[in-house]
């Protein structure tokens, strides 16, 4: 895996703080649980989950921990979207400390926990459930797809922020499911597939910098940090010109200074900000203004101003 270690970055290679809660269960004490003396034995594990997965990734799947990244790939490409959404909830729990620091509007009276996750991480938690809604209109299952949308997707974000970015995917989502139905607009399952996971790992690379990555997805970010020297954390290089943002997953064309552009972009442009990102972001760039004429020597009053200047000034 690439290093990318250097001085902005040096604290988020370290791993994230062991949790000290004491009624916090970790790793290490399932580990002990099935492995250790009088415990249940590894091999007990495929029999308690029932499901697909080594027993190994199944303890992490069930931990809420996100430091194997092959296990959440996994599942994505499994499409195995309802067990993304718990997995991912447990997440928010496993990694309390990155969650806390991501919260999506952290600032007001009525701060979420980190683990609120409608509130706190609304796209993560739309994301996924969105795409179990596509599925269930793909196999026309539109009555069960209209219920699952009411109760699990509109109910619990209906109160949160969103960005318009969120709320133009719910928006498009609650179209397809009552309006149009799936005979109105083909729906492009494999595609949407696709990106749902692209756009989770998106999140996740943008909102939690600490977490161990793939090596396609290390391969790709030291790719990206020699273009974008401050908004690496932020966007993606894809090819000459073109970046994606990855708050909000658009490819957006570069011809020069991508860097520059990308920051512009954040601060102005990208529809799927929120105050929790706009938090972490490089400073802006410096207002275009370089037609402006010098002030006139009697104005000069600054800390640039020539100092024979200013002493005349001063008599
Ligand atoms: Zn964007």
């Amino acid at each position: 895996m690439a290093d990318h270690s250097d001085g902005s970055s040096a604290a988020s290679n370290s791993p994230p703080p062991a949790l000290a809660d004491p009624g916090v269960i970790t790793e290490e004490d399932v580990r002990s649980l099935f492995d250790g003396e009088g415990g249940w034995g590894a091999g007990y594990w495929p029999y308690m989950m029932g499901t697909m997965g080594t027993e190994d990734d199944e303890m992490f799947v069930q931990l809420g921990s996100l430091d194997r990244p092959a296990v959440l790939e996994n599942m994505l490409a499994a499409g195995r979207w309802v067990d993304v959404s718990g997995y991912l909830q447990r997440a928010l729990e496993f990694h309390r400390d990155e969650a806390q620091a991501a919260v999506a509007y952290p600032e007001g009276d009525n701060v979420p926990a980190p683990t609120d996750m409608p509130r706190a991480h609304p796209e993560l938690f739309v994301l996924p459930r969105r795409m179990h809604a596509l599925e269930l209109l793909g196999s026309d299952n539109l009555e069960e797809a209209q219920h699952y949308f009411n109760l699990d997707i509109f109910g619990p974000t209906r109160a949160a922020n969103r960005t318009l970015y969120l709320d133009n995917l719910i928006t498009e989502l609650q179209n397809m499911i009552f309006n149009e139905g799936p005979a109105a607009q083909p729906l492009d399952l494999p595609g949407e597939r696709r990106r749902t996971a692209q756009h989770i790992q998106d999140y996740l690379r943008v909102n939690f910098p600490t977490l161990d990555r793939g090596p396609e997805a290390a391969a790709s970010m030291a790719t990206s940090k020699r273009q974008l020297y401050t908004t690496w954390r932020f966007g993606e290089h894809i090819d000459d010109y073109n970046y994606r943002c990855l708050v909000c997953h658009q490819t957006i064309p570069f011809n020069t200074a991508p860097d520059h552009r990308m920051v512009e972009h954040l601060h102005a442009d990208c529809p799927a900000m929120t105050p929790g990102v706009r938090r972490r972001l490089p400073r802006p760039n410096r207002p275009p203004r370089p037609a402006q004429p010098p002030p006139p020597p009697a104005a000069a009053d600054d800390d640039d101003a020539d100092p024979e200047q200013q002493e005349a000034d001063d008599d």
